[in-house]
């Protein structure tokens, strides 16, 4: 079920636009893979949407994490409008736990999310017109959202991306690709660039950072993404004795030249030493370009290397106020959903559960 909403101007919880109700009384979000079955209180995996008396809600609509603006080859993306200026923008929440992961405040964001349940978060809301109004204010040529999985506030999303089509600007999903179709299918008219990761073709490493997820699931949503329209170019971040395997590397490159094409751009980035996987070295150099060379040899026309660059981080360090009208006052109060319909619960459940047993 796919529910139609209006764009939010002040906080308030959105409705779940991917949402079924199932017969044993959960509900299931149908944005991303884990098609989370919900009770009463219970908050998905990546702890942004959350169950209300059978309706699912995003609580992260509006709520940015991050803002920076920078050239689409960034993203990294270099075959669709190259020289354009880009603003990036991401959210809280994640359906991944990537033990390398270089955003985890910005992508995560756990407490964040806790405080916006408990109605006790000052993290900056902008409106989806705000939003776009700050773009053009910056005469960037598109916008981008990433930093951590973007389904997890497609509602969010697919307003600004209609916005920011009437005004002239393109749109940039930078994804994980453990999306469904039905999500695709939602984003595709409004999107105009899928730039996915494939981390691997193991399915041992995917359960490491996602306990449901298959190589095979986050290929076909890929090739889903090229065959509804989507310009998609992909990237593969080689991790030290993690995904470096030249013959599993080179049947990346075999994948993308048979599904997507000779020509479909492959970005290889270097892996830089985080979080849990502190104590692996950084990707040298020799074996990000070994890898370009295997993909040439398989046919591929475009392959990028990356010897300075890992994941798409927000590296500005600007506040998402500074690049907004009107300072951090108004952007940053407490936020109370503007609808009245929790009644006395207020603005959540007092007591909610976090699903931990799935992390
Ligand atoms: S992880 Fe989040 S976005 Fe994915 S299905 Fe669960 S609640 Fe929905
Ligand atoms: S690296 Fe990306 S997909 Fe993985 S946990 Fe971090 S934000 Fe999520």
């Amino acid at each position: 079920m796919s529910l139609s909403r209006k764009a939010a101007a002040e906080y308030q919880l959105q409705p779940t636009v991917l949402q079924e109700q199932l017969d044993d009384g959960t509900t299931r979000c149908n944005l991303c893979l884990w098609r989370c079955r919900l009770k009463h209180g219970q908050r998905g995996f990546c702890q942004a949407h959350v169950n209300r008396h059978g309706t699912l809600y995003n609580l992260s609509y509006g709520i940015l994490s991050a803002i920076d603006i920078g050239p689409i080859e960034d993203k990294p993306v270099k075959h669709y409008r190259p020289g354009t200026t880009v603003m990036s923008v991401g959210s809280y929440g994640c359906n991944f736990r990537c033990g390398g992961c270089h955003n985890l405040e910005i992508s995560w964001g756990v407490t964040a999310l806790d405080d916006l349940a408990k109605g006790e978060s000052t993290a900056a809301y902008v409106s989806a017109e705000e939003l776009v109004k700050t773009a053009i204010k910056h005469k960037v040529d598109g916008i981008a959202f990433t930093y951590s999985e973007p389904a997890v506030w497609l509602e969010y999303i697919l307003d600004v991306s209609k916005l920011a089509h009437a005004q002239g600007l393109y749109t940039v999903y930078v994804s994980n690709s453990f999306v469904t179709d039905e999500a695709l299918e939602l984003m595709a008219p409004h999107i105009d660039v899928l730039c996915s990761d494939i981390k691997s073709l193991e399915d041992s490493f995917y359960k490491d950072i996602c306990k449901l997820a298959k190589v095979e699931q986050v290929l076909g949503s890929i090739a889903k993404a090229q065959q509804l329209g989507i310009h998609v170019e992909t990237r593969t971040n080689i991790i030290p004795r993690r995904n470096d395997d030249m013959k599993m590397l080179k049947n990346i490159a075999k994948w993308i030249h048979q599904n997507l094409g000779a020509d479909s751009p492959w970005h290889i980035t270097k892996f830089f030493p985080s979080f849990k996987l502190a104590h692996l070295p950084a990707t040298p150099s020799n074996l990000l370009n070994e890898t370009a060379q295997l993909a040439a040899e398989v046919g591929l026309q475009n392959v990028y290397v990356y010897d300075d660059k890992g994941c798409d981080c927000a590296d500005s360090n600007l506040s998402v106020a500074s690049y907004l009208e009107g300072g951090a006052d108004s952007i940053h109060q407490v936020k109370k959903c503007a609808a009245s319909c929790c009644g006395d619960e207020g603005i959540l459940l007092k007591k909610y559960e976090t699903d931990q047993e799935k992390l």
